[in-house]
């Protein structure tokens, strides 16, 4: 990867604008199919979201009628076993499972209606008893009521996963440019973008945003209004300890509370904890990383643009995973820090075409799930380009409903 400067045009037939996850897979699933692609990274690869998550991959199976949800997380499941197994990149992935504490009547009797139902949807999930859930994970309280089992869920390195599929794109013949910040585009004609960057122009028939939680910057320099806001997650982290906590970790109460209600609104995207400055809940996930960090987090706010992570979220996060966890009561935070996260306003995806531009796509959206969702979402938006027919299930995500021309 380059990150000299340079003055020349740069001509290509694809341009992606951000090295997270979404624009790093759809490189390389754009590359593998051929194509000649460029991607623009204000920073390095891997600088924001998708560089500081938790690296929980979440996915309970294909279901009896796989929808967008299924396609994204177990085909990335997919997709993240490949570049490990096969292409041989160490990305740490591993199946461990994931465990969702219960810790009171009301999560217990939602949750096992959830089972049912799932069940009977052809989901992998089940209902551990306590006594059963701490014969996997041995660390857990014997206070809890009960634990959600997810086996197929899985984990890997945010930083090291994102940054292989740069690897993998740069391998198969794209050009990954960090430190090109998109300053500006113009459309030329009906044929041509022009994308203004830090280190000099780019040209190229097809453009494809994938800028997280800054994709509304990038539309408003098209004139389209791209309904996605930054939300600041937040996590701490101990010191490396010896192996001790085997699956992902969290908790039922933000399922239950956004089950009964998502919280939105016309300004206000669902599924957060705060509230204009109130919590409405906790929410909790984390693992033990293969450096023997215990980490955790779960606040999800409104900040604006701001990275500070908020000391009392993380203090409520640290007392709520020492519920679930005990032995974490008297471990010391050794460090902690934030990211956005691209919350589209109504809770969906937006994956595909843009219609107000020709040659104009979109991979973003994914919230708070973006790592464990992007590595599909990359390759069905490359699946879109590559064929021009949109993948049938990308129908749930389409830009039409919700991106709008600026008044
Ligand atoms: C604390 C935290 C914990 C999380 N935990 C999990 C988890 O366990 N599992 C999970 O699945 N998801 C998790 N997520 C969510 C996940 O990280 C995101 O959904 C995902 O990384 C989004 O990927 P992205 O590629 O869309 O965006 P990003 O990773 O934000 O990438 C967008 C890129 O675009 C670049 N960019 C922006 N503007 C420009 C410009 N003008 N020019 C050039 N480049 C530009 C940015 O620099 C950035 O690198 C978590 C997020 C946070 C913050």
């Amino acid at each position: 990867m380059t990150g000299r400067k340079r003055v020349d045009m740069i001509e290509t037939e694809i341009v992606i604008i951000g090295g997270g996850i979404a624009g790093a897979s759809t490189a390389y699933h754009l590359a593998q199919y051929g194509h000649r692609v460029a991607l623009l990274e204000r920073g390095e690869i891997a600088s924001e979201a998708s560089g500081v998550n938790a690296g929980a991959i979440g996915a309970i199976g294909w279901g009896n009628v796989p929808d967008l949800e299924s396609h994204l997380t177990m085909g990335s499941l997919e997709i993240f076993k490949n570049l490990q197994v096969e292409l041989g990149y160490d990305i740490e992935f591993r199946r461990s499972g994931c465990l969702q504490a219960i810790q009171s009547e009301a999560e217990y009797a939602y949750i096992q209606g959830r089972v049912m139902a799932l069940r009977s949807q052809g989901y992998t999930v089940d209902l551990l008893s306590t006594w059963e859930a701490r014969t996997l994970e041995p660390e857990l309280s014997p206070a809890l009521l009960g634990c959600l089992y997810m086996p197929l869920r899985a984990q890997a390195d945010p930083t090291k996963a994102t940054r292989a599929f740069a690897t993998a794109a740069e391998r198969s013949g794209a050009r990954i440019l960090p430190n090109h910040e998109v300053t500006g585009i113009q459309p030329h004609g009906d044929e041509t973008y022009q994308v203004e960057t830090s280190q000099g122009p780019c040209r190229a028939a097809t453009l494809v945003i994938a800028a997280g939680a800054w994709c509304g910057s990038l539309g408003a320099m098209l004139g389209v209004r791209i309904p996605i806001v930054p939300v600041r997650g937040q996590m701490w982290a101990s010191a490396p300890l010896p192996p001790g906590v085997f699956h992902t970790i969290s908790a039922a109460e933000s399922s239950l509370q956004w089950h009964t209600a998502p919280g939105n609104d016309a300004e206000t995207p669902p599924y957060l904890t705060h509230r204009g400055g109130q919590r409405l809940t906790r929410h909790l996930y984390g693992r033990q990383t293969r450096a023997g960090e215990i980490i955790f987090g779960g606040d999800r706010q409104l900040a604006g643009y701001d990275k500070v992570p908020d000391p009392a979220g993380i203090e409520v996060n640290h007392r709520h995973a020492a519920e679930v966890l005990p032995f974490l009561r008297e471990l010391p935070i050794k460090r902690t820090w934030a990211g956005l996260m691209p919350f589209p306003l109504d809770g969906a995806p937006i994956i595909g075409k843009i219609p107000q531009h020709p040659g104009l796509y979109i991979v973003s959206g994914l919230a708070s799930s973006g790592f464990g969702r992007g590595p599909m979402a990359g390759q069905l938006v490359a699946d879109y380009i590559h064929t021009g027919h949109r993948p049938h299930v990308l129908s749930e995500a389409d830009p039409a409903r919700c991106v709008t021309l600026v008044e």
